[in-house]
């Protein structure tokens, strides 16, 4: 029979399933992308980047061409009706991923970079106006058929795996039997991008010391609770709640949007309405991710209120995890079994972020006015500042390893000033103290080289993260989560074989790490 055309089909071309396609098109998989739109999705939706969508960008190659569009964060403010600040999300500073812990950015341009950065890789084939709408799932592949809009001829192409990075009303995940868990939180709100020739009244406590705006606010007022993010350059985004008296229809119309725009004291003359849409903000989880060839990704797995930022970083964590996986699994080193942990150990992570942001959407989304002066007065009293979450990743690779296996790896920076992802790359790391190396036995070693890991001695930086989580060496999977620690050559075999879908973790390889370096 004859082999499938791709190893890859992604099913839609947002900012996961191009995240996806640079990633397999680095790991040099035959990929095809169908997208049914001509062109990048219009309409305002993120502006929020974490630390560790930033690093999984850089493990793209794409951090320097993204970096001058983005703007870092600090906080999230969340203030009363009368101005007194309710909840601190601080986000400000340089995080363990070694990378400010958050930035903002404007989802065009993000998106421009995710598809140049795909145009590299001639493996790598994208397909626009393509509109799916047929998969029949066979034993070594899957017919995918679609409409090519621009002829209104039908089309067909087959790949070993389909992703459906199709969305929150994902096809993929209609054929493959998935229901969504509804989470509970369907709110109508305006979302709405301006470009300001000054820069807003009103947001003193949000600037800097220089009195550039860098703080986010969400004004928990009951009356309409209210969004405002600064954007990069002059950009600005604000996000209304949709209250009953209003008419979703009128409610985009400019003479509507400068009332509502009112207390910000902002000019019709000196600013441009960007874009503005009324969108329903939903929570939801699929009960499924994979069924055989079929997997899903981004939007189409999940769902969540925009009020933590981690819809599409959740989405790209999703990419991470799953790239490498396909990855070892189609050149036949690693079990198909392998593909079955992408789903546990996302489905429990990204259900932790959803929660968290249906809790806040809950404080911010009071609108009884009684309720709202209780919320204000339990939360003066007890001030709250949230850091960034770090949930584990569900049951998957590690097995029942304790903390910090599942957990993120920390990006110390080699002696040289190069951060240690630019050297490995999109493999498994094995950072180990110089000691450890040289007590490495050959077997030891030979598994390592058999994994395609990189072996590196830690001085510097490494070596105090090393102390940090009192190991003598920590196993870091491609998607920079921790395999495990070790502080002996045999407790750093029982964590190598942790990757028991692998062959390789079974039969030891006859060759060697292919770098031992000091950072
Ligand atoms: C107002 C708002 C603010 C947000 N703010 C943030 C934020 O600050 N930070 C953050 O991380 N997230 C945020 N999000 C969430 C974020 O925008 C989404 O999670 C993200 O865009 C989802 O990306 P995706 O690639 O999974 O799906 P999408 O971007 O929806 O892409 C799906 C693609 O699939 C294509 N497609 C669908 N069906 C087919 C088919 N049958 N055939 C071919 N193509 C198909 C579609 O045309 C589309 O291009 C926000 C969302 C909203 C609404």
């Amino acid at each position: 029979m004859a082999s499938p055309d791709f190893d890859v089909c992604i099913i839609g071309y947002g900012p996961v399933g191009a995240s996806l396609a640079n990633l397999l098109g680095q790991s040099g998989l035959k990929t095809v992308v169908l997208e049914r739109e001509s062109s990048a999705y219009h309409l305002p939706r993120a502006v929020a980047l974490d630390g560790e969508g930033m690093r999984l960008i850089q493990t793209m190659g794409l951090a320097d061409e993204l970096l001058p569009r983005l703007d870092v964060s600090r906080n999230i403010r969340h203030v009363s009706a009368d101005g007194k600040l309710l909840l601190l999300l601080t986000r400000s500073g340089i995080g363990p991923e070694g990378w400010n812990n958050a930035y903002r950015f404007y989802q065009p341009e993000l998106e421009s970079v995710l598809r140049g950065g795909v145009s590299r890789f001639p493996s790598v084939d994208v397909r626009a106006r393509s509109d799916v709408y047929a998969l029949d799932e066979r034993d070594d592949e899957v017919r995918v058929r679609y409409e090519n809009l621009a002829s209104g001829t039908l089309a067909e192409v087959t790949g070993r795996y389909v992703i459906g990075c199709d969305g929150a009303r994902s096809t993929v995940r209609r054929f493959m039997g998935a229901a969504l868990q509804d989470l509970r939180s369907h709110e109508r709100w305006i979302v709405l991008d301006m470009v300001l020739e000054q820069p807003p009244a009103g947001v003193p406590e949000a600037a800097d010391e220089t009195g550039r705006v860098i703080d986010a606010i969400q004004y928990c007022d009951p009356a309409r609770p209210t969004t405002f993010i600064p954007m990069p350059g002059k950009r600005h985004r604000w996000e209304f709640m949709l209250m009953p008296h209003d008419d979703p229809a009128t409610i985009i119309q400019p003479e509507r949007i400068y009332e509502l725009l009112k207390p910000w004291n902002i000019d019709p003359v000196k600013s441009t309405i960007e874009r503005a849409v009324v969108y329903t903000f939903h929570s939801a989880l699929s009960t499924k991710w994979r069924r055989g060839r079929l997997l899903l990704a981004g939007d189409s797995a999940h769902q969540m209120p925009p009020f933590l930022g981690q819809g599409m970083c959740s989405g790209l964590r999703d990419a991470g995890n799953l790239a490498w996986k396909l990855r070892d699994v189609i050149a036949g080193n690693a079990l198909d079994s392998l593909l079955d942990t992408y789903e546990s150990e996302r489905t429990e992570h990204v259900r932790a972020y959803i929660e968290l942001a249906v809790e806040l959407g809950s404080v911010i989304q009071t609108t009884d006015p009684e309720k709202a002066r209780q919320r204000d007065r339990d939360l003066i009293a007890n001030p709250t500042m949230l850091r960034p979450l770090a949930p584990r990743l569900g049951p998957g690779l590690h097995g029942d390893a304790s903390p910090p296996a599942a957990t993120r790896a920390a990006q110390p920076r080699l002696t040289d000033g190069k951060l240690l992802d630019d050297y490995v790359g999109y493999r498994f790391a094995v950072l180990a103290t110089r000691h450890l190396v040289d007590a490495l036995p050959a077997a030891t070693q030979a598994r390592i080289g058999g994994t395609n890991a990189v072996l590196i001695a830690a001085e510097g930086e490494g070596a105090a993260y090393l102390a940090d989580l009192r190991a003598g060496a920590v196993v870091i999977r491609p998607d920079r989560y921790i395999l495990g620690v070790a502080s002996t050559p045999a407790e750093l075999d029982a964590v190598l074989s942790r990757r028991r879908c692998h062959p390789a973790a079974t039969s030891i390889a006859q060759r060697t790490p292919q770098t031992a370096a000091a950072i």
